[in-house]
């Protein structure tokens, strides 16, 4: 009906290497309440860091208790990442679409490449890319709960990920947070305003 058009719900598929300020961001964007976002948050048997909340920046579990949601058919798509299992719980998406609602997701390039085949029509790619290989380094250091030879794993993925950049719809370059924050707001608001469904 003329007028009534009704903004469409989105998938926002943020990949970025560990390190590259990607939770900082995210956080940000979730605190932003006029943007409506959902936040996908994701099932993990990785031992949460300091700081790290169950329930909001993962559900932390039991490998017992993620093979079991395997079975259950529970995930719209799992990975294992550095030896720990990492999955998007299905039926959240599943409502927010239903009601209309944009839903964040932060995933690796590997989860990115399933959800995008399940939701080709909904979903929005954005790759966010460390200033350099030398800042992500520092920023891994930074992380006390890696030891030398995670950092050189994560690295070594970084470099791997980075290389599905061109995939995304959206590159952005986290140089300067707030920068690169109004990029992603930017983003995300047009896809939710600016295409609309009759
Ligand atoms: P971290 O341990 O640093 O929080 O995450 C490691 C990697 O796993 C990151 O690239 C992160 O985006 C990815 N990840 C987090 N949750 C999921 C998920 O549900 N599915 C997939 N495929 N990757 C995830």
């Amino acid at each position: 009906m003329i007028g009534l058009a009704k903004a469409k719900a989105r998938l926002f598929i943020i990949s970025a290497p560990s390190g590259s300020g990607k939770t900082t961001l995210l956080r940000k964007l979730v605190a932003e309440k006029s943007l409506k976002l959902a936040h996908s948050v994701s099932m993990t048997t990785r031992p949460p860091r300091p700081g790290e909340r169950d329930g909001k920046d993962y559900h932390f579990v039991s490998e017992r208790e993620f093979k079991g949601s395997i079975k259950k058919n529970a995930f719209l798509e799992y990975e294992d990442n550095f030896g720990y299992f990492y999955g998007t719980p299905k039926s959240f998406i599943e409502k927010n679409l239903k009601k209309g609602r944009s839903v964040l997701l932060a995933i690796d390039v590997k989860g990115a490449m399933k959800v995008r085949a399940a939701y080709p029509e909904e979903s929005v790619f954005v790759f966010i890319l460390p200033p350099s290989l030398d800042a992500l380094k520092k920023r891994l250091k930074k992380r006390m709960s890696d030891d030398g030879p995670a950092i050189r794993t994560r690295l070594a993925l970084a470099k791997k990920e980075m290389s599905y950049k061109d995939r995304y719809d959206y590159v952005i370059v986290n140089d300067r947070i707030d920068r690169a924050f109004r990029r992603l707001e930017g983003i995300v608001t047009q896809q939710i305003k600016g295409r609309v469904s009759g």
